[in-house]
């Protein structure tokens, strides 16, 4: 199935969950979550009874959606995940933070993981010195991820930088603004990924069955 390309806010109505998928404007009251609390479509405001099943698909998806995956991959991560050592669940968010495109939105280079992916993708980064276009590519701690030197004038980086450095970064990784450059200082715990909010144990129980 082909990348869904429709109205990103759509996602976020539909998992009523703010996924932060749109940059700034996910901090302003014009966040269409905080404006239409209620499923989109015809039928968006009806009430209904939601089964376990529903629950767990929609845990899923909301992880998918935020991380901008298709279903073929996320299933492969999942059962990355599952192959190692510790709790499944958690695996899974550290393998999804761990991908490039989202060290490189969670730096402040990108407003969004799909601009971040499209900036990987035109080889604007290089990880440890090395040109990395694969936005997959899985960054341990203490890797360098920088900006090329030729896409230091890019606009849409600096805004995004600019705007960062007056939200902040989370603790877990380092950025130096000024060298364009930046590193995960360790992987975080789980206490640490906070935004959405995400029950990782709905899905494992969701793939288990
Ligand atoms: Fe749109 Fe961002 Fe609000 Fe989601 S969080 S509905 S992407 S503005």
């Amino acid at each position: 199935m082909s990348r869904y390309s429709g109205p990103v806010c759509r996602q976020c109505r539909r998992e009523n969950a703010k996924l932060f998928l749109k940059g700034d404007r996910c901090y302003t009251d014009k966040c269409a979550v905080e404006r239409r609390n209620y499923a989109p479509g015809q039928h968006g405001q009806r009430r209904t009874k939601v089964s376990d099943y529903g629950i767990q698909l929609r845990e899923k998806q909301k992880v998918k959606r935020t991380y901008g995956l298709q279903e073929k991959q996320f299933r492969l991560y999942f059962k990355k995940a599952d192959r190692m050592k510790g709790v499944t669940g958690e695996n899974l968010l550290m393998l999804l933070e761990r991908r490039l495109d989202s060290i490189v939105y969670r730096l402040g280079f990108a407003v969004s993981r799909a601009q971040a992916r499209t900036l990987v993708r035109h080889g604007h980064f290089q990880v440890n010195d090395r040109k990395v276009d694969i936005p997959s590519y899985l960054v341990r701690p203490n890797d360098v991820v920088s900006l090329r030197e030729k896409s230091r004038e890019i606009a849409c980086i600096n805004e995004s930088l600019d705007s960062v450095m007056r939200r902040g970064v989370p603790s877990w990784v380092e950025l130096e603004r000024d060298a364009f450059k930046g590193s995960i200082k360790t992987l975080p715990v789980r206490s640490e990924l906070t935004t959405p909010e995400f029950q990782e144990q709905l899905i494992v129980e969701l793939y288990s069955k």
